[in-house]
């Protein structure tokens, strides 16, 4: 990870440095379309110039209209009596560094100008003005005629580094540019259709270096740089082992298939292996005969230069060749430099881009996997807490067999620890969801205040059991709309009450409360005069499985809750806060924006999703059809049922002989259990719907999957309504009850 971080910056890094390139360019092209002075535009540049390279001052001088004198261009940093002294001088040789360099046509370093014999007559001047060493480089048109000179300056002695060299050839070249555009101004003016060829080559350059990306990018590129140097062949590669792949061919008049070709004897083996540049003008076949591609398409000239990792390691190549020989000019390395620097920071890009969508499908199979298996476990966990929830209860509510009281107080146990693991098993399901982004919260937009109030009810009886007393602080006045997934915004009003009532004293209190607050959002509160927080537990308080309290073992909990909380409450678009005082108490609060929408109803159970109409009640004895596999869960349903005397119970073990019982029973109600074998539940019920005889039977999806979306996918097929396992078997008989309606209470 953290190679792949480093790496990352190492290409970031080159990538900055070749757009840094592009920038000064992309400036200086804008600058003389916006008509700026050719001067304004060499300030610009030796800006450019002067920002790339430490401790330097540049000038630039122009070559007058005889050619012969220098004379000033723009030097903004350096002192104005050295530039009025150098203005007009004559060229020649040992006449400093730019009048020797327009004269020779050629760089000229001088790392120390006290002891070069270039300044021999005019180092008094120099070092009067503490300039010590500096490096000219010729400014030339694009025909390779010198046009002035650029003149970086030290006020210490020193050589440059090869990469100052080409930044310094690469602002001349930028310089060359400008000084052409403004013909007008200087005296080597070009004809009509130099400025023509020379503004293709810019268009060619920047068309080249930009547009798209990825395969389009590598083509645009190789079009583009043959178009600027005049050749006709170009092409990109990619050293595989002995051999070249490329990934772009311009062939003259089309794009060519991509090819792939031996580097023994070849001038790409010197670029490729040798990491240089090849630059051979002419007769190219008399030093490398056996380049059987070079001869078949009757090539001469060829320049190609190395395409590098962030290593500086040669990965490629980037060559143009033609079939007549190539011009010495100035520029071609320059330009060839700028695309190759521009094709490594795509490759580059590519290169992360295909790491990241590696790492990103990595991701997404891992977080599939993780909710698939998810899902699978909350189903297998819940299967046995039908079991043995159920059957406490059914044995807790026997009236015929009533339970002695330690048996009670043992049932009572078993209970209590079967719901605090099926508590757990919801709310750790609840947070990996989440982690995972796989939440499927229902938005609606409704009112707070009656989802607050059943809040406060369902928790009065724990309240009591505690010897809490639980009020509003203020009675709300109005209805308060807000947009929220009313089921989970619920299950964080209890949260915050329950732990209200749990971490408080005997005989405390837990105040609800309403605020307005300025911003637009309604905060509703949770007061308690409990025990409160610390201050080192306040930063760790909505992290998962922190719990605080000494004595945790005898308050129940799992430590989620909170960091649950948090996470609705902030996907819903509201906050979550706590003010908290050892000994004082604890102020939760949750802000949701108000909204102005019209309310929808409140759903509290999916039970209640669709509604049909109940069956009519006639005398006769009621069949119910329970489809499910497990033998246990049957007889569970069968002793609940026995509550239910007027209801006969019929099962089937797979979905096959449950459609056969369906017809020749025809039921009033059918239980359907999904994970069945073979034929799954929901398979199931399609099956039923094809059949005209049993069609209009209620089915009630009677499953240990409890997740939303298994929900959604039964309620849209056409179930009546969905009960989850472990069966509560008080909600388990009112939805019978709603279908089968019992006769003891009519
Ligand atoms: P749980 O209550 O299941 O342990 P929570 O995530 O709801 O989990 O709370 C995390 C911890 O924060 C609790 O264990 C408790 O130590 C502390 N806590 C939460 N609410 C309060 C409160 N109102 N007063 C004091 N401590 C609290």
């Amino acid at each position: 990870m953290q190679d792949l971080k480093a790496q990352i910056n190492l290409e970031v890094e080159k990538r900055q440095k070749a757009e840094q390139m592009f920038e000064g360019l992309d400036g200086v092209l804008k600058m003389l379309a916006a008509g700026d002075t050719l001067k304004a535009t060499l300030e610009k540049l030796i800006k450019f110039l002067e920002s790339k390279i430490e401790g330097v001052r540049c000038s630039i001088l122009l070559l007058d209209e005889s050619g012969q004198y220098l004379i000033r261009g723009a030097a903004p940093n350096l002192p104005k009596s050295y530039c009025d002294a150098l203005d007009g001088f004559l060229i020649g040789t040992n006449v400093g560094s730019c009048g020797t360099a327009a004269y020779k046509n050629e760089m000229v370093i001088v790392d120390d100008i006290e002891t070069s014999p270039l300044w021999a007559d005019f180092k008094g001047l120099a070092l009067s003005h503490d300039l010590k060493a500096c490096w000219s480089t010729p400014i030339v048109n694009i025909r390779g005629k010198v046009l002035g000179t650029l003149c970086p300056y030290f006020s210490e002695r020193r050589s440059p580094t090869d990469q100052e060299i080409q930044v310094a050839q690469f602002a001349a070249y930028l310089a060359g540019v400008a000084i052409q555009f403004k013909g007008g101004e200087v005296a080597l003016k070009e004809s009509e259709s130099r400025y023509e060829e020379l503004f293709g080559q810019l268009k060619s350059i920047l068309e080249g270096t930009s547009s798209e990306t990825g395969q389009d990018f590598f083509r645009s590129l190789v079009y583009n740089l043959a178009l600027s140097l005049g050749m006709k062949y170009s092409f990109l590669g990619l050293r595989k082992g002995e051999k070249i792949e490329t990934l772009a061919l311009w062939g003259g008049d089309k794009f060519e298939d991509n090819i792939e070709y031996n580097l023994k004897g070849t001038p790409c083996e010197i670029v490729v292996k040798e990491n240089k540049t090849c630059l051979i003008l002419q007769d190219i076949q008399v030093e490398f005969p056996e380049d059987q591609i070079l001869v078949d398409l009757g090539i001469q000239s060829y320049l190609g230069v190395p395409l590098l990792d962030s290593s500086d390691n040669p990965i490629g190549n980037l060559v143009v060749m033609d079939d007549k020989p190539f011009a010495n000019n100035i520029t071609a390395e320059i330009i060839l430099n700028i695309f190759a620097s521009r094709a490594e920071a795509e490759l580059t890009r590519k290169k992360i881009e295909n790491e990241s969508l590696e790492a990103k499908e990595l991701a997404q199979k891992a977080n599939k996997a993780k909710s698939d298996f998810l899902a699978r476990m909350s189903h297998e966990l819940r299967t046995p807490m039908n079991a043995i929830l159920g059957f406490t209860q059914v044995l807790a509510m026997d009236e015929k067999n009533p339970l002695l009281d330690y048996q009670k107080e043992n049932l009572e146990r078993v209970s209590s620890a079967g719901n605090h693991l099926l508590r757990l098993i919801s709310e750790v399901l609840d947070l990996s969801k989440i982690e995972s982004g796989n939440t499927d919260l229902t938005l609606a937009t409704v009112d707070l205040v009656p989802i607050v109030d059943n809040a406060i009810s369902i928790s009065q009886a724990i309240a009591d059991e505690k010897c809490i007393t639980l009020k509003y602080e203020k009675i709300p006045e109005c209805s308060y709309f807000v947009e929220t997934d009313p089921l989970r915004l619920k299950q964080v009003i209890l949260n915050l009450i329950s732990n209200a009532i749990k971490y408080n004293f005997k005989n405390g209190s837990v105040s609800i409360s309403y605020e307005k607050l300025m911003n637009g959002s309604l905060r509703i509160g949770v007061r308690d005069t409990g025990c409160g927080i610390s201050g080192s537990n306040k930063d760790k308080i909505f992290k998962p499985f922190e719990r605080f309290h000494k004595d945790v073992s005898t308050i129940e909990g799992t430590g989620i809750g909170l960091a649950i909380s948090k996470q609705f409450i902030e996907l819903m678009g509201g906050l979550i806060g706590f003010e908290s005082d050892v000994g004082e108490g604890s102020f939760f609060y949750i802000d949701m924006p108000i909204s102005d929408k019209v309310s929808l109803p409140v759903l509290n159970e999916y039970e209640s999703v669709i509604e049909r109409s109940s069956l009519d009640e006639g005398a006769r004895k009621k069949k119910l059809l329970y489809i499910e596999d497990i033998p246990a869960n049957v007889d569970l349903v069968q002793q609940i049922l026995n509550l239910r005397p007027n209801i006969e119970l019929f099962s089937a073990a797979n979905a096959i002989d449950g459609i056969k019982m369906a017809q020749e029973k025809c039921p009033d109600l059918i239980l359907m259990d999904i994970h069945l074998p073979g034929m799954n539940g929901l398979e199931a019920f399609k099956e039923l719907q094809t059949i005209q005889k049993v069609k209009t039977i209620p089915v009630i999806a009677l499953t240990a999957d409890a997740m939303t979306i298994d929900i959604k996918k039964a309620i849209d097929l056409g179930f009546h309504s969905y009960i989850t396992k472990p069966i509560d078997v008080r909600r388990f008989i009112k939805a019978i009850d709603k279908i089968i309606p019992n006769p003891a209470s009519s």
